[in-house]
């Protein structure tokens, strides 16, 4: 397969996903997209307000679609329970959230333009093959080294006989791939050979998180900052798909004070924990609200009334050190 230039077209063809025309939308939309995992934690929840910021205060329609398509760790009662966080905190959202478990079909038929265009091959490797080899001088850190790339009709049948289902990945040509970011600027990374379906057969995150955003015409991702590194991979797959990319905007993490992202074993962090220790839902929006740089203008308020106020140009580019335990105090 030569390089994207040898394609016809943008991409590899992706007729089946019903995206109208962005010239004939009347307004852009944005999403949240939460695993359904657990109760939201505050990190979780400042991620949300920023991303229906973004999104309201540009007078786009805003989605939540949850990504429950790992059955090991992803349960329907979560998503309740999530929905009902949002809506605690004033949220709001257009249309009925979609789960990303009802949605195979997609996938599947992105794959299969991929497979068509010869842009993909299966591999075989367990977690610890790929350390090994991973850790030779020439393969780039956190580069999968290759080694399904090149097997032999011999090797891939020693493979198939063993019965282990393959990954299926994405055959690149490593490509050096800049995104521009909306908070932090220019970011670019080499686009490795990543998975696109895990060997259990679910399909991966980097492909469904651009198939459904495609789909369903987002056109600003507003996400939190450790995604930022998997933004390129994304975009080179839009590029593929022959998908129009969207723009992003990647807001920093909640750490706690060990430097861990924040989670909660680090103390009283769902919104459950803080009405327990008697913070209203208009007191979490406005500690959240002000920790990403925005001004606000009461002790207590809900999403709406920051909206006028909104400018994406505040937003604080660094991550939000917090202590749970310490929170009555900085509440
Ligand atoms: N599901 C991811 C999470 O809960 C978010 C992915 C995305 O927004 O693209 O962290």
């Amino acid at each position: 397969m030569g390089d994207d230039a040898s394609l016809p077209g943008a991409g590899v063809g992706f007729s089946h996903v019903p995206a109208p025309a962005r010239e004939d939308r009347p307004v852009s939309r944005g999403r949240f997209a939460p695993s359904p995992t657990g109760r939201l934690h505050v990190g979780n929840l400042r991620t949300a307000i920023a991303a229906w910021l973004f999104a309201r205060s540009a007078g786009s329609e805003f989605l939540l679609r949850f990504e429950d398509l790992d059955p090991g760790t992803a349960r329907r009662e979560h998503e309740d329970d999530q929905r009902r966080d949002l809506e605690m905190l004033g949220l709001d959202w257009d249309g009925v959230p979609v789960r990303q478990s009802e949605r195979i079909e997609r996938y599947e038929d992105a794959l299969a333009d991929l497979v068509r265009a010869g842009r993909t091959y299966r591999c075989w490797c367990s977690r610890r093959e790929i350390r090994e080899a991973a850790s030779a001088p020439h393969v780039p850190s956190g580069h999968y080294p290759g080694i399904c790339r090149h097997l032999t009709a011999r090797q891939i049948a020693d493979r198939e006989a063993s019965g282990k289902p393959p990954a299926l990945r994405l055959r690149t040509d490593a490509p050096d791939i800049e995104i521009v970011d909306r908070l932090h600027g220019p970011h670019r990374e080499v686009v490795d050979d990543l998975v696109l379906r895990r060997g259990d057969g679910i399909p991966a995150y980097n492909l469904v998180v651009v198939v459904d955003d495609a789909a369903q015409s987002v056109e600003e991702v507003v996400r939190a900052d450790d995604l930022l590194s998997s933004t390129p991979r994304h975009a080179h797959l839009y590029d593929l798909l022959g998908l129009p990319r969207p723009s992003w905007a990647h807001v920093p993490l909640v750490l706690a004070p060990d430097g861990e992202r924040l989670a909660k074993r680090h103390g009283s962090v769902t919104l459950p924990d803080r009405e327990a220790l008697e913070d209203s839902p208009g007191r979490v929006v406005a500690v959240l609200t002000a920790s990403l740089g925005l001004d606000v203008p009461e002790r207590e308020v809900m999403p709406h009334d920051v909206l006028d106020r909104f400018s994406a140009d505040q937003i604080v580019v660094a991550p939000w050190t917090l202590s749970p335990d310490e929170l009555r105090d900085r509440w």
